[in-house]
């Protein structure tokens, strides 16, 4: 909307890179990057390490390496009795968030630790109404957010029509391909149209079961059973605004 006028015109954009993101994700990167390149505005990509493999090198029996960090993902968890819970979720910040705002400080034109005054930058964040919950205040003086779709009242669909109106191809939904947050419909559309996907996805499930460290066994769907078990025929996954209310602010699954 920035490239064809229809918001102010953007500085850049970021795009953080777990490198576990779907080829579909990719295909839409390449495809920004090139239609932006011609309106002059940059997509610049961050990333810090392959989310998969640094949690299986660092949490995996036999495949443990000392002294490798490991930025826990959200995994559910079953205790020996049956005890039910969550690893708290350090991948956005990790993989995401601390890169992205290095990259605005320089674009901002400040080096590392030099003081930013406050409301330096404005970061955009292409947050729908339908996720309206996902909304946030700064917690750095020097960034503010903004989040135009919801001052246009945009939903999830508007946005999907406006593509289709300006002929372009529909944008897919970014996550890593394992990510314990998606839902059934996400799941079952990976299986269906991605099986390579689904097969990674499945694998590293089997893989993070028993995580060092950690009482109990690990999974990344909340059914707690391996993913290749789930029946992923659910009807609950219609109900569009429950779809993101467990993900991180304005950073994944957008
Ligand atoms: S998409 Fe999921 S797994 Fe990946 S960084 Fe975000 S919360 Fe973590």
């Amino acid at each position: 909307m920035s490239c064809y006028g229809e918001l102010e015109r953007i500085d850049a954009a970021i795009f953080a890179d777990t490198q576990w993101e779907t080829k579909a994700t990719y295909r839409w990167l390449k495809f920004l990057k090139n239609e932006s390149k011609k309106y002059g505005i940059p997509i610049h990509t961050v990333k810090q390490g392959n989310i998969k493999e640094d949690a299986l090198i660092s949490q995996v029996r036999g495949l443990k390496k000392d002294g490798v960090r490991w930025a826990s993902m959200p995994l559910f968890t079953l205790g020996p009795n049956g005890e039910k819970g969550m690893i708290r979720r350090q991948c956005t910040y990790e993989y995401k968030i601390r890169w992205i705002k290095k990259k605005q400080r320089l674009i901002a034109g400040y080096k590392p630790r030099k003081r930013i005054p406050p409301g330096t930058v404005e970061v955009w964040m292409g947050i729908s109404t339908d996720e309206a919950n996902r909304t946030k205040i700064s917690n750095d003086k020097w960034i503010d957010f903004y989040y135009p779709l919801i001052d246009l009242r945009m939903t999830r669909l508007d946005c999907l029509n406006w593509f289709k109106k300006k002929n372009l191809p529909e944008p897919p939904r970014s996550a890593c391909i394992g990510c314990p947050y998606h839902h059934d419909f996400e799941w079952r559309k990976l299986k269906n149209e991605s099986p390579e996907e689904w097969q990674d996805a499945v694998e590293f499930d089997k893989a993070i079961r028993k995580c060092g460290g950690m009482r109990g066994d690990m999974f990344i769907h909340p059914a707690r059973i391996p993913l290749d078990e789930v029946d992923l025929r659910n009807a609950k996954d219609h109900g569009q605004l429950s779809l993101f209310s467990d993900e991180c602010a304005g950073i994944c699954g957008v």
